[in-house]
């Protein structure tokens, strides 16, 4: 059994971070210790003394005005059922403070997907009312906000020109896109014209999961497992049909980016490399890849969410330190202390810690520190 004082240290090294409120109702004994509690980082973050930027690329909000084309019972529906639900309307101030709370210096915006199954007509109005408004948020706060555009995908044609559009007009930083679209994998030829647009534009795509609809029995029941599950096997459904279809010979620079520290992909790879000697008849012999599966990891981006610095090490390892970014959810509580987390992960050197505070989706999304 571990003494108070070895449960502390295993904690701190953890780099678990109590606030005050979650220190009295998490650990009510160690509060009565008198320990010190531990503070999260705030803004200005410094790494040596030296003041570090920091960009979270994965964060979220809701356009009013886009919501408003829908009936108002489907609009309502469309906010998530969780903690932070209601700062999906971004009111700035509240939006900000709550960055200075994390220690973000930057977020990118993203509006998760819930307009792949609308008709044409109406996904068009739909994405061009966000991505003007992201548009317009971005410009209130230059140096501290930026976005992906949205994209009705199911209308490759027409994701094309928002793509355009969105990094053009807008001066938005790639697309949010999802796992799939309506049941289509991103491997399907039809959004060819999308990746290869990407590619030509030279920005990043960012894979958010919705779940995997198709296993929604079961993960009916406690435990909200159509997220917790569903959401990074989501993620790494997507990614591995982009090796496997050989979407990503095809286009050999479109930059990915994915959600949740890319779902389950890192934590299993190497099974990947073996799937095809294992059992060559379930391979097609007409896509001969131009890697080791594993080694496309190292091409494409993930953020941080990924909660402990044990996954975080275990995340650059298979990766590398290039391509890891903060990623926070905000405003859903997934990541309260993401500077923390990267400064607890000790395997991290301090040029490794400052590229994955930021300098990395700096140099990714063009954003100037
Ligand atoms: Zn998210």
């Amino acid at each position: 059994m571990l003494t108070r004082r070895e449960m502390i240290k295993d904690t701190a090294a953890a780099g678990v971070i109590f606030t005050d409120c979650a220190l009295m109702a998490a650990a009510p004994a160690r509060a009565q210790s008198r320990a010190p509690a531990k503070k999260a980082s705030r803004l200005p973050v410094k790494v040596k003394g030296k003041r570090v930027k920091t960009i979270d690329i994965h964060a979220h909000c809701l356009i009013a005005e886009a919501l408003a084309l829908l009936p108002a019972d489907e609009a309502k529906k469309t906010y998530p059922q969780v903690k932070g639900s209601r700062q999906f309307d971004i009111v700035l101030e509240e939006r900000l403070a709550g960055m200075d709370a994390q220690g973000v210096d930057a977020e990118v915006l993203s509006i998760n997907p819930w307009w792949y199954r609308k008709e044409r007509d109406l996904a068009a109005d739909i994405v061009k009312v966000q991505n003007e408004k992201l548009a317009e948020l971005c410009a209130q706060q230059p140096d501290r906000l930026f976005a992906f555009a949205s994209l009705a995908l199911q209308f490759p044609d027409l994701a094309v020109q928002q793509l355009v559009d969105g990094v053009r007009k807008y001066g938005l930083k790639g697309a949010a896109i999802g796992a799939s679209v309506a049941g289509v994998e991103f491997a399907d030829p039809k959004f060819h014209p999308v990746w290869a647009k990407a590619e030509e534009l030279g920005v990043t795509l960012f894979i958010h999961p919705q779940s995997t609809p198709q296993l929604e029995s079961r993960f009916k029941g406690n435990g909200w497992l159509s997220n917790v599950i569903g959401n990074p096997l989501d993620t790494t459904i997507a990614l591995s049909k982009l090796i496997f279809e050989g979407t990503l010979d095809r286009f050999p620079d479109l930059k990915v980016c994915a959600a949740h520290g890319g779902g389950y992909l890192g934590s299993y790879a190497p099974r990947m490399d073996h799937g095809c000697y294992v059992s060559p008849q379930n391979c097609n012999p007409d896509i001969v890849l131009k890697k080791k599966p594993t080694e496309y990891m190292r091409q494409l981006y993930f953020d941080s969410l990924v909660f402990t610095p044990e996954a975080l090490r275990h995340l650059v390892a298979e990766v590398g330190a290039s391509q890891v970014m903060i990623g926070t959810d905000h405003p859903i509580p997934w990541n309260e202390h993401p500077v923390d987390h990267i400064m607890a992960t000790k395997s991290l050197t301090d040029a490794q810690k400052i590229a994955i505070l930021g300098g990395n989706a700096a140099k990714l999304l063009g954003i100037k520190l």
